[in-house]
């Protein structure tokens, strides 16, 4: 295969060495795709402004024998509102990671760039811990991984609010199974995630939500990531941190 083209969302850049950076971007037609773009360190190469995260550009790229390279790169949107913000850069890294985690290199799956587009556009003006929230619910369930919520996840009961959350049942458990220690899940926790799957990114539309209900599901479902990737995401941490 020769040179060629795709839109893509570059997730992680890093330095490769003295003049390159190493790119893990999520394009619209192959999905994840880990690039070297060389002489991108250099002040003077027409890449040097280009390659950071969160951009979303029109690249030509050249297949490698280990890695591709990024030839050119032209901006779509440049995303700088994220970039300038530590909060936002926080959880757009955390929706990035997940993203990486979740799918492997070269799985087309146009769903997650249009979900990192609609994302990253809302978490321009809006609360970044609701639009990452959103981002990550959608995200599981496109991988497979969706929390049970509705049903019991243990018995497979219709559930009754108030309920309980155990990750490694998968989900909202009823309080018939619930383990002691279990975190709540409460009517307001419930109705929140169901409006955040159901969110359309071109018309995310307004929230109420308390600071509590908040706090229970990003709690919940930080660990439900944990259980279902087997680790903890350094984002997450860094989140923690800042918090
Ligand atoms: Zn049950």
């Amino acid at each position: 295969m020769g040179q060629y083209k795709t839109e893509a969302i570059l997730l992680v850049v890093r330095d490769w060495d003295d003049n390159s950076r190493m790119v893990t971007l999520f394009s619209r037609d192959f999905g994840k795709i880990s690039a070297v773009a060389y002489g991108a360190r250099r002040p003077r190469n027409q890449m040097a402004g280009t390659i950071q995260p969160f951009v979303q550009a029109d690249l030509s790229l050249l297949p490698g024998k280990t890695y591709d390279s990024i030839r050119q790169c032209e901006i779509v949107s440049s995303f700088r509102d994220i970039r300038e913000d530590l909060t936002k850069m926080a959880y757009a890294n955390f929706l990035a990671e997940l993203v990486i985690e979740l799918w492997p290199e070269r799985e087309a799956e146009p769903a997650v760039f249009e979900l990192l587009l609609g994302a990253l556009t809302m978490m321009k003006t809006r609360n970044p811990r609701i639009t990452a929230l959103a981002g990550a619910l959608q995200l599981l369930t496109l991988a497979g991984f969706s929390p049970s919520m509705t049903e019991c996840a243990t018995c497979g009961e219709a559930l009754i609010l108030p309920a309980a959350f155990e990750v490694a049942a998968g989900g909202a458990v009823c309080l018939h199974c619930a383990q002691s220690g279990a975190n709540e899940f409460s009517c307001e926790a419930a109705a929140f995630c169901s409006r955040l799957l159901g969110l359309d990114w071109q018309n995310p539309g307004s929230f109420s939500v308390t600071g509590a209900v908040l706090m229970q599901t990003e709690k919940i479902l930080s660990e439900f990531i944990t259980y279902c990737l087997d680790k903890k995401l350094k984002s997450l941490a860094f989140i923690a941190a800042i918090s």
